[in-house]
């Protein structure tokens, strides 16, 4: 195993009806930001909700924060905070709301040119504004983590920065919450939080046993209740446990001790900037080619995963690893995600622009043995079509 510093400050507050539970997570003297999404936070009532619980505290709004948050939207918070000296902000919505108020809150006092903290990941951060979520989306595990993902829309770039600074100080989780979600966001949430614990697992093997088990169980629990919390829309025990799995699955704790790939999430990141894909459908391309491209490098990890969650344990090594990937994309499928870019109209011609952005993007030695090489990402990419 290897050596590790694990330090997860973020106070999660589970279960229905905690969001009147505010009153005592938020500082009663504080002069609150909400910051949301487009309209679904107000139409299913939780602003109304949170609202109520922040009883009469000084409160102002920040709507219209997009799926894969930009620049320049979150640089109009930050005006809005210094111009009316806010001290406290809380993010109401899912991945793209939290990501963007953790922007925001490095960004407020930042000396400088605050897309700096996205090009150095974060380095350059040396303080953030106290922040909370009210999460409605579970996917990205953002509520209890210390990464953003945030796009500037003049150059087609998504980058990712994280900083100590930003975990937030607390996350109140109610499932009955994410009832009002489309399905197709409720798969997408399955196959963020899928890939996020693979890319922490489907590595080389570093004898971290609990860790390995920990992701194996996420893993098995998401296969499972994947299609129960499409079928079951209002399940509260299905959606709370997709909620918690999620949020397990990107907290640093499966993360301690072993090797991390993240490869897929960054060639991911490029097809979401260039095409417009939503965030967890280009992983479900990429992860299965990445898997397939890689294989001998993760040979050993393959086999733990075929027979560990998927219970394969027939025929040859490579008999076994064709089936656990040939598995994982039709878990995907089967949740009504699709796993090739024909899917969304991305052909071959595409893939050299692809790579040009990966390359401007420093992102060229990627995996858990920075072997990743633009070569390997376009063999990847290729696999993929
Ligand atoms: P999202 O972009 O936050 O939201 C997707 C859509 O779901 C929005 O249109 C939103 O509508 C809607 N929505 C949210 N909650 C809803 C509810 N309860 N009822 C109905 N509609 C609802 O999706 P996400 O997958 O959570 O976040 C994706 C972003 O997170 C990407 O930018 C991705 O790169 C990033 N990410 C971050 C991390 C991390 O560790 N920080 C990890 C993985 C991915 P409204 O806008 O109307 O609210
Ligand atoms: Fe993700």
């Amino acid at each position: 195993m290897n050596n590790f510093d694990l330090h997860n400050p973020t106070r999660i507050v589970f279960g229905a009806n905690t969001i009147s539970r505010l009153d005592e997570l938020v500082p009663a003297t504080a002069r609150v930001l909400i910051l949301y999404g487009g309209e679904s936070a107000r139409r299913n009532g939780t602003l109304a909700e949170v609202r109520a619980a922040l009883g009469q505290r000084d409160v102002r709004e920040f709507g219209g924060i997009e799926p894969n948050p930009s620049y320049e939207t979150l640089m109009r918070a930050v005006e809005q905070i210094r111009l009316e000296g806010l001290d406290f902000l809380l993010a109401v919505g899912g991945g793209s709301v939290i990501d963007g108020t953790k922007f925001v809150a490095a960004a407020v006092g930042y000396q400088g040119d605050p897309w700096e903290i996205m090009e150095t990941h974060g380095a350059t951060v040396r303080r953030a504004m106290a922040f909370g979520a009210v999460l409605t989306l579970p996917a990205t595990g953002s509520e209890m983590n210390s990464g953003s993902v945030v796009s500037k829309k003049s150059t087609k770039a998504k980058l990712v920065f994280s900083s100590p600074h930003v975990f937030p100080r607390f996350s109140v989780l109610d499932p009955t919450k994410t009832f009002s979600l489309p399905l197709t966001q409720v798969a997408n949430g399955v196959v963020d939080a899928f890939t996020h614990v693979m890319e922490q697992y489907m590595t080389y093997p570093a004898d971290a046993r609990v860790q390995d088990r920990f992701a194996e169980g996420l893993l098995q629990t998401l296969v499972e209740i994947g299609p129960q919390v499409l079928a079951e829309p209002s399940n509260y025990d299905a959606r709370a446990n997709l909620m918690w799995a999620a949020t397990m699955a990107l907290n640093g704790l499966i993360a301690a001790g072993v090797p991390e790939d993240w490869s897929t999430h960054m060639i991911g990141h490029e097809l979401t900037a260039l095409h417009g894909v939503d965030h967890a459908r280009t992983l479900a391309i990429v992860l299965p080619a990445n898997m397939q491209v890689r294989r001998e490098a993760k040979r050993a990890k393959l086999l733990q995963y075929a027979e560990r969650v998927w219970r394969i344990t027939e025929g040859s090594e490579d008999q076994r690893i064709d089936e656990a990937i040939a598995r994982t994309r039709a878990f995907f499928e089967s949740l009504g995600v699709p796993t090739r870019l024909r899917d969304h109209d991305i052909g071959a011609h595409h893939i050299e622009t692809v790579i040009s952005q990966l390359e401007a993007h420093g992102m060229t030695a990627l995996g858990e043995r920075q072997d990743v090489t633009l070569e390997t990402s376009r063999r990847i990419l290729e696999a993929g079509l």
